[in-house]
């Protein structure tokens, strides 16, 4: 390729100048005026170029001088001189021409070189597709990719936690490597196993370790991988994975992402998608279509385990749902266990702590909070994880980054403090609210201060007492607002909208209203593949309706109030909390219960013992 561009690029350059060599250039005037003399001997006549020799040398003004003075080159106008040849004519010059030479093969080199250079570009891409195993000839061709047993192999003890999905999986491992085992006593090995649960729990982690244990060949692919723009590929790529997988049997097949070509056929809005339908009933008749003998299993992984087609999860198919949940706090500590491995923690980091103070994690969160907090940590120059990286990762995951340079004045900065206190307060001495955690009007992401609670444990189950408290404390912003300044601010917006939420599920699911009593009116929700929301069916009549408002706004009247009773009676305490947020920007929980006269045993205070003892 370069070569052609390097003669191409010379022909340019020289091309013109060869002319040159043969002669002194001269201008065409130049010629006229020695043909007019009588000086021209002969020339030669080739397209516009005419070369030529002199009878006597003239001193000719000419760029390039020749060695030989007697020849010259020079040019017919492009506008053409129908005097010239009568003109030679006359003089009696010897007049040879030529086919036009040199400028011809430049001509079909230009002309044919793009084409050359398609053809030379259509070879590169088909040789690159081919490297990679795509054809454009083998579109129907299974995407799966093949697992390779290789160093960094996972294996179940790089999964922590999931105890029960863990225990299935290594159940189904076990009966790939000896199956006699199992079929002596009749059992059968399941045909698909379903790994249901939020994103980030580790199901395609769990995937890998059965990989990296089962010692038979792993195919996974991804649900996207089968879509293509072409109609048909789909179905022929589940065709082709299906075949080759029996062929090799025993072996797994893994679908990571099942959704999005599982989904439930002919529902949901903007009808159906063909390709996708296709794709999916070839999925359906391939599970039906290999019986259990051939030991393929196939595994699949969804977090949308309700917009499955029905067709999937039925015996015979994905039979087996293993659930992978949210991790419990003992298995954070676990999960984090493996990922601080390769980590140098401080000393006053406990893992038990951290995953204290992280409900509602997943794996994948916690791996990425260790990571922030070792970017954290790395970019103070540290040589180890402290625990205020670890606290500080997590402010900026939960809340966002840190806004910096926001102009507020002193004014603004006492409402944030007593807003932030007032919450605060009534988290330190409310029985049943989580323990507090720390308080701080740094503003972060969305939220102007935060008040951080930490529950002692995971909680599964929630009393009527914890949900009051846990309102009251939510008030606690704005009845500090209209207590200490007699007006509010719109900083309560979120509290605001966190009880209301809160007090229209106790409203409405729990059942722990007076007038409505004991019945669930929040009707059935029906997916139709467009989030919860719009699928809400109402169940319930207008007047209901009315007296659900009712009922809430009363539970949220109470819940204020109590707050600001609260918080009147423990006005000095509140004073000083907001003092030393406006002094110090953030405060702990355990410095909270020293302003209250609370703790004092220095150490982290026992909340409810506290609690008691100050109401
Ligand atoms: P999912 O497929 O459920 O969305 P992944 O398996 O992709 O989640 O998990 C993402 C990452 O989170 C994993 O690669 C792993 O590093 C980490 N992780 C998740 N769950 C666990 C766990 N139980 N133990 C250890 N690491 C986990
Ligand atoms: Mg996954
Ligand atoms: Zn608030």
């Amino acid at each position: 390729m370069w070569l052609a561009l390097g003669i191409l690029l010379l022909a340019w350059v020289w091309g013109p100048l060869s002319g040159a060599r043969e002669g002194a250039r001269i201008s065409y005037t130049e010629f006229r005026q020695q043909l007019e003399r009588g000086n021209v001997q002969e020339v030669v006549i080739s397209g516009e170029e005419i070369v030529g020799e002199l009878e006597t040398p003239a001193n000719l003004p000419a760029q390039g001088r020749a060695a030989d003075d007697r020849r010259f080159v020079t040019y017919v106008p492009s506008i053409g001189d129908e005097q010239l040849m009568a003109d030679l004519r006359a003089q009696n010059v010897e007049v040879h021409t030529e086919p036009e030479r040199g400028m011809s093969w430049l001509f079909l080199l230009l002309n044919v070189l793009p084409f050359l250079l398609l053809i030379w570009l259509g070879f590169l891409l088909m040789s690159r597709m081919r490297s990679q195993g795509q054809n454009v000839f083998s579109m129907g061709k299974s995407r799966a990719k093949t697992y390779q047993p290789s160093a960094e192999r996972t294996v179940f003890s790089d999964v922590a936690g999931s105890a029960g999905a863990k225990g299935e999986l290594e159940e189904v491992v076990e009966f790939l490597r000896s199956p006699q085992r199992f079929q002596k006593l009749g059992g059968e090995i399941p045909r698909g196993i379903l790994l249901v649960g939020p994103p980030g729990t580790g199901k395609t982690l769990l995937a890998r370790a059965v990989a990296g244990e089962a010692n038979v060949p792993f195919y996974s692919i991804t649900g996207s991988d089968f879509m293509e723009m072409l109609v048909g590929v789909g179905a022929s790529r589940v065709r082709d994975l299906f075949r080759e997988a029996k062929q090799n049997a025993p072996g797994i097949i893994f679908i990571d992402e099942l959704d999005s070509i599982g989904r439930r056929r002919g529902a949901g809005l903007g009808g159906g998608h063909d390709e996708r339908e296709q794709t999916l009933n070839q999925l359906l008749s391939e599970m039906d279509g290999f019986d259990t003998t051939h030991g393929v299993l196939v595994m699949a992984a969804t977090n949308r385990p309700d917009i499955l087609d029905p067709a999937l999860l039925r015996p015979g198919r994905f039979d087996r749902q293993v659930v992978v949940d949210l991790p419990t706090m003992a298995d954070r500590a676990k999960i984090l266990a493996i990922h601080a491995r390769n980590k140098p923690m401080a000393p006053d980091v406990e893992l038990e702590e951290v995953a204290r103070s992280t409900p509602g994690f997943s794996g994948a969160a916690l791996k990425n909070l260790l990571n922030e907090a070792a970017l954290l940590a790395a970019r103070g120059h540290k040589d180890m994880i402290a625990r205020r990286d670890i606290d500080d990762a997590r402010d900026k995951i939960l809340m966002g980054l840190e806004r910096e340079n926001l102009a507020l004045t002193d004014e603004e900065i006492r409402m944030l403090a007593y807003h932030e206190g007032g919450h605060a307060l009534l988290a330190a001495i409310l029985p049943e609210a989580d323990p507090l955690h720390k308080v701080t009007i740094v503003p972060r992401g969305r939220a102007m201060g935060v008040t951080e609670q930490l529950p002692e444990r995971d909680k599964y189950v929630y009393s009527r007492a914890y949900m009051l408290d846990r309102l009251a404390v939510m008030m606690g912003g704005r009845a500090a607002e209209d207590l200490v300044f007699d007006q509010s601010t719109s900083g309560a917006e979120n509290d605001l909208k966190q009880a209301t939420r809160l007090a229209r599920k106790m409203v409405m699911d729990w059942g722990m209203s007076e007038r409505l009593g004991h019945m669930a009116v929040s009707g059935n929700t029906e997916h139709v593949f467009l989030g919860e929301d719009l699928g809400h069916t109402r169940e319930y009549s207008e007047a209901t309706a009315r007296e659900i408002d009712t009922e809430v706004k009363v539970i949220l009247e109470q819940a204020y109030d109590r707050a600001l009773r609260l918080l009147d009676q423990h006005r000095v305490g509140l004073d000083a909390i907001a003092d030393a947020l406006v002094e110090s920007e953030v405060i702990s929980g355990t410095k909270v219960f020293e302003l209250l006269g609370l703790g004092g045993n220095g150490g982290r205070p026992e909340p409810r013992e506290a609690a008691r003892r100050l109401q």
